[in-house]
């Protein structure tokens, strides 16, 4: 579906990068949400985050401060002059929010999972003209996201912008959330005049991945960063480990290197003319190798034989692997490369078993 966005800068804030959202992960204290705003607004961020409904994993812990929240955000406007956005989960959270004149509102990623209720907030935000930014759903599920978009967009919403949290794991090893950078990529390619958010503390869960993971973020063009601060972090009421104090944030900012795209390009444009020359060559390589991969399927059927040899499959892949480690190629990547070309070999294989004779 084409959208035509519109820009989600407000006045005020200008357009380089990164565009800086920050503040706690949840309003706890109406003192908590003016010193930690008093800070940040101190370091020049325009844009206070405070999540005042909070969808937790489990009952019984801090669930949120609720609509009472809405007037500590109205405060923070009104004495530091930053924006302030908040995560609206339901159509209530959203007159709510509206109600107290929150500027930007959020999408959690735990709703956009969930196409009732994006439809519902679609819904109620029909007439209004918002930012409304959407982070992605938990799982790894582009066109999901993709979708949500397109709900607020048919509800008249044209001030969009995408956060990338990364995509939960069952098995948790250095990241809370993991990147899975190729999906925010496909995202821009799909989508891009999107502006795109990076939220290095969900996907990091720890403070010390913040700087690297706001840096990736850059170098790969994402026009914006949310990061959760606090004025005391280590006594956050929910995710202490990640959030940061307005001088951490403040110095992580300062070590960006951003990297624009300049005008001495030539070098460059040659190395990407080798590119392509050589994608073209892996193409028909690979094109020569599906034929005859079927024509080995051909022999197998006229000769009553299974497709799948398995001595024959493991040895394709040790050998491999191994020329390619002789080749500076890392194991695991050919491995996997062969991988997928194995199963479209016998997923042709398998078409012609099943051709009538
Ligand atoms: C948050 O931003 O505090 C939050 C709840 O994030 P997510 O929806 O990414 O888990
Ligand atoms: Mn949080």
């Amino acid at each position: 579906m084409k959208m035509e966005l519109e820009s989600i800068l407000l006045p005020g804030v200008d357009n380089q990068r990164p565009i800086v959202i920050s503040g706690p992960c949840s309003a706890e204290t109406e003192e908590q949400v003016m010193e930690t705003a008093r800070g940040l607004a101190a370091k020049g961020v325009k844009i206070f985050r405070a999540g005042i409904w909070k969808p937790r994993t489990k009952p019984g812990g801090f669930e949120g401060i609720g609509a009472e929240g809405l007037q500590w955000l109205k405060r923070v406007k009104e004495e530091t002059g930053m924006y302030v956005t908040t995560e609206v989960a339901t159509k209530d959270h959203v007159f709510e929010a509206l109600k107290a004149g929150i500027d930007i509102l959020w999408i959690g990623a735990r709703t956009t999972v969930n196409p009732f209720a994006v439809q519902e907030i679609a819904d109620a935000l029909k007439g209004v003209d918002i930012p409304v930014l959407i982070k992605n759903p938990v799982n790894p599920d582009l066109e999901l996201w993709i979708g949500a978009f397109e709900r607020l967009y048919n509800a008249g919403i044209r001030r969009l912008g995408a956060i990338h949290r990364g995509f939960s794991s069952y098995d948790k090893k250095i990241y809370r959330n993991l990147p899975l950078w190729h999906i925010p990529i496909e995202l821009r390619r799909r989508m891009p005049e999107l502006p795109m958010f990076c939220d290095p503390s969900h996907i990091g869960g720890k403070r010390e991945l913040i700087a690297p993971l706001c840096q990736q973020a850059m170098d790969l063009k994402f026009e914006g960063l949310i990061i959760e601060s606090h004025c005391n972090p280590d006594c956050a009421w929910s995710d202490a480990s990640q959030q940061v104090t307005s001088d951490v944030l403040d110095y992580v900012l300062n070590l960006l290197v951003i990297r624009e795209e300049n005008q001495t390009t030539e070098n460059l444009s040659e190395l990407r003319r080798q590119i392509d020359a050589i994608d073209e060559q892996l193409l028909e390589l690979l094109a020569k190798r599906m034929r005859i991969s079927r024509e080995i399927g051909t022999y197998k059927k006229e000769h009553n034989m299974p497709i799948l040899q398995s001595p024959r499959y493991s040895e394709i892949l040790e050998k491999r692997s191994n020329m390619g480690e002789s080749m500076e190629l890392d194991a695991e990547f050919v491995k996997n490369i062969l991988k997928e070309i194995h199963e479209e070999s016998v997923r042709q294989q398998m078409v012609i078993m099943n051709e009538q004779a």
